[in-house]
């Protein structure tokens, strides 16, 4: 097994930030820190005095930083993320779109598969036209995810630092 970064010598312990959340689908990387954990929902942590990124496990990323928290909050809003992408969608018919209203939003939230990828599209209360639909998904549920990120938006702790 691979040599704990906790154990070794030149890596912080404490003072991380964390800059970006994955959802792997399954447990399908090893913790970069501990070096053992297989993970699922990765948490992205940076540090001034570590050359690279390291893509860890909540565990070790509640410990790394400095926003116990924060960490905590973004692994709940990563596992609601992907809770939505499976949940609380409507199939219309015929035409086999999902949707879903938002109240939050006071839109209804339609998701088109068109050659090139899935689209969303945004038919907000009173409006006549939907709007939106220029981005490309590779995947409905990449799709519905990102309708997550726009109704219930990153966490404060991720926003504006990007890799
Ligand atoms: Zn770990």
């Amino acid at each position: 097994m691979a040599v704990s970064l906790w154990n070794q010598a030149g890596v912080p312990h404490k003072g991380w930030t964390e800059v970006d959340v994955v959802d792997l689908d399954e447990p399908a990387e090893t913790c970069g820190m501990c070096r053992s954990a297989q993970v699922r929902y990765i948490h992205v942590m940076v540090h001034a005095d570590y050359a690279d990124a390291l893509r860890v496990g909540v565990h070790c990323a509640e410990r790394m930083a400095d926003d116990y928290a924060g960490v905590r909050e973004t692994e709940r809003w990563m596992r609601r993320r992907t809770a939505f992408s499976v949940k609380e969608w409507k199939r219309e018919r015929p035409s086999g779109r999902s949707f879903l209203r938002s109240r939050k939003k006071r839109a209804t939230v339609l998701l088109e598969k068109r050659a090139g990828g899935w689209y969303v599209l945004v038919e907000e209360t009173g409006a006549r036209k939907p709007r939106g639909g220029r981005k490309a998904y590779p995947s409905e549920r990449a799709a519905r995810m990102a309708v997550y990120e726009w109704i219930y938006p990153r966490p404060r702790v991720l926003a504006g630092k990007q890799l």
